[in-house]
């Protein structure tokens, strides 16, 4: 008998897809049996940017490339360097189209037009309001509040000049991205400028598409992403740690269940305090249910998880599952990973499928559009939805039972704060611990679940290797819930899981030696760190000084390319697992993989083993504090009485 397909390491996905498939529902990871993918899209070496092609220009069967242009002439190289920017062009489209309306919510919140929302951290109001020039002194924090909200909004449509956010990053990395001429103008522009050159005939040199492409990611990463997550965290309050619960045994058999997943956490918020309400309560029980049970899935989950500690249901591939326990009243989508599948799985239960963006809708769905100004009363109406719905369920119901507690929410703040202390916040701790080599270094492994690897596989295989190595994981988006199902995001991981070195600094700091950091769009959040490790000193002065790589083994979405790009192009080398986008081409590969180390000292790489990955990490870690005379371990000794006797 042919041995069983491993479809994920989780229990309770197994369980659920054994559900699924018993009662012959098609979920992703089937329809990814069905659909194997292109072979000449796997590699990019189609271009279909005009109606004169699709021109196809594979490798050979030996993986050779062949000497073909498209019918206008177009290489191999500008058609893999194209289609790589676009994919950088929609992640950083996405990301900053979220950031808009981010901008656009806390204008109005600001201005009192936002039901529900308020300034809830004014300390990190002021210090964003600094960061983009305005004047504080003797305002009122509202005033301040409108005026950064209006700046911020001009990031978008910024013509000329340089993304505020660019002061940001260390002195020595600002000059770079000056000199190589990729400083972000406006996010907008950028984006446009991708679309622009990479439409028939127009730009037909890789490396000066590439080049706009890294411009258009650090205006992801630098600007839309940053903004995004600085006004949240004003509006919503930066996170700080929280004791949660994560996979899809926090869904109640007999609560009203509720599911918010996407990526705004505008809705999300306000379901949380209508949840909390006592009319919405007693309804609830009038249904008969004992109450109603908040989950998120994907990054809106990350977002509440962190700031309220609502528990989270799972991560991208565990969306469709969700469902299929039979147990959710509601489930509603805003933007991104959300798959349209999902209506399909719906129309199996009583399960009711709500789109509340403008932006999106799913065809099947019931859509209510989200607006701030009546955000409140929406999110109420949600819940009376999701109750009258409760005693409608049908089919069998069947909550796997698995559910295990976690600790998230370690903001750039909060990490500054926990290692310091109130009095002297501050990163000295982490750069001593990497000097004296109880840390080897940091790594952010970020990222999606992909159907073409075991689902969660290679995040845990690499997070383990890593930590078990002395490394401190930061980690956001589906990869981090990965690692919470698995054990990895309490303090007690560290004497199991870690290296001696890192279990002692996070047994003596109390935090796991995997830090939950938020969504995938609070990766910035892995910027400013990594830029705090350099202004406090020690670690050389520019961020790809740093002991500090990147990765993302299961990515799938073009926002991942994005994010990637802009680790790199800030001096981070990044490794992405599953599949990779350039191999049509060995010139443009060899370009992010090698020419880049020389242009911006940091570049790509590319292993679907993720063990092995985690050793390249290691060894780029090992290669920097080589650079930075750090190879062997140092201790820092602190000299008594006795020992000063003996110098003097
Ligand atoms: S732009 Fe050139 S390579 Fe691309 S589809 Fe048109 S003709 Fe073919
Ligand atoms: S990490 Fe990837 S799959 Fe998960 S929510 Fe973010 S973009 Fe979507």
């Amino acid at each position: 008998m042919a041995e069983e397909k491993k479809r994920s390491i989780d229990k309770a996905t197994e369980e659920l897809l054994e559900k699924a498939e018993k009662e012959q529902i098609s979920t992703a990871f089937f329809r990814a049996d069905e659909i194997r993918p292109c072979p000449i899209g796997v590699e990019e070496s189609c271009c279909k940017v005009c109606s004169m092609g699709p021109c196809r220009l594979p490798r050979s069967k030996k993986g050779e490339e062949k000497r073909r242009v498209g019918v206008c002439g177009a290489t191999i190289e500008t058609v893999v360097a194209r289609n790589f920017a676009r994919k950088i062009a929609a992640g950083t489209a996405a990301h900053s189209d979220h950031a808009r309306e981010v901008v656009e919510t806390f204008l109005k919140a600001a201005l009192g037009q936002a039901q529900g929302f308020e300034i809830k951290d004014e300390v990190k109001l002021l210090e964003v309001a600094l960061d983009f020039n305005i004047e504080i002194e003797g305002k009122e924090i509202k005033d301040i509040a409108v005026e950064l909200g209006r700046k911020a909004l001009d990031e978008f449509g910024k013509q000329h000049g340089e993304l505020v956010y660019i002061g940001k990053a260390p002195l020595k990395r600002q000059e770079l991205w000056r000199r190589l001429g990729v400083v972000p103008r406006g996010v907008d522009r950028e984006v446009v400028e991708v679309m622009h050159r990479t439409h028939m005939g127009v730009d037909q040199d890789y490396t000066h598409i590439i080049e706009q492409a890294t411009r258009c990611a650090l205006a992801d990463g630098w600007g839309g992403s940053m903004i995004s997550t600085d006004l949240q965290d004003i509006m919503f309050g930066t996170p700080v740690p929280v004791v949660g619960k994560i996979n899809l045994g926090v869904l109640k058999e007999d609560e009203v269940n509720v599911v918010v997943h996407g990526h705004e956490p505008f809705l999300p918020e306000l379901l949380a305090a209508a949840s909390r309400d006592p009319e919405i309560k007693k309804l609830a029980e009038k249904a008969g249910a004992k109450g109603i049970n908040l989950a998120g899935m994907c990054c809106s989950a990350n977002e509440v998880l962190m700031r309220h500690g609502i528990p989270c249901a799972g991560n991208f591939l565990q969306q469709e599952l969700a469902l299929v326990t039979g147990a959710v009243e509601l489930m509603t989508v805003d933007v991104q990973c959300q798959m349209q599948g999902l209506q399909d799985v719906a129309a199996c239960f009583h399960t009711k499928l709500v789109t509340t963006s403008d932006r999106a809708k799913i065809e099947g769905a019931v859509h209510m559009e989200f607006h701030p100004d009546s955000g409140l009363d929406m999110a109420k109406k949600i819940l009376k939805m999701a109750i009258e719905n409760y005693p409608n369920r049908r089919g069998s119901v069947y909550i796997p039972d698995q559910a295990r507690d976690i600790v998230v929410g370690f903001s750039h703040e909060t990490i500054n704060y926990l290692l310091g202390g109130l009095f002297r916040a501050s990163y000295r701790p982490l750069n001593d611990n990497i000097i004296n080599g109880r840390i080897r270094g940091v790594a952010g492994v970020v990222g999606c679940n992909n159907v073409r690897t075991v689902h969660d596989s290679a995040h845990i295989a690499m997070i383990k290797e890593l930590i078990k190595n002395d490394v401190l994981v930061l980690t956001t988006g589906c990869a981090a819930m990965a690692c919470g199902k698995e054990g990895l995001l309490t303090p007690e991981a560290a004497r199991e899981f870690a290296g001696d070195g890192l279990a002692e600094v996070c047994e003596a700091v109390g935090i796991p030696p995997v830090l939950h950091m938020g969504a995938c769009v609070d990766n910035s959040r892995l910027l400013i760190a990594a830029t705090a490790m350099v202004k406090e000193g020690g670690l050389g002065d520019d961020l790809s000084d740093l002991p500090v790589v990147g990765a993302a083994p299961e990515w799938m979405s073009e926002k991942a390319l994005a994010i990637g790009q802009y680790f790199v192009a800030s001096g981070v080398f990044t490794v992405f697992g599953t599949t990779w986008p350039t191999v049509g081409s060995e010139k443009v590969t060899r370009h992010l993989f090698e020419e880049f180390e020389e242009i911006y000292k940091g570049m790509w790489a590319y292993e679907e083993d993720p063990v092995k990955a985690a050793h390249l990490m290691i060894s780029q870690i090992d290669k920097k504090r080589k650079a930075l005379g750090l190879e062997k371990a140092r201790e820092r000794v602190l000299f008594d009485m006795a020992m000063r006797r003996e110098l003097a």
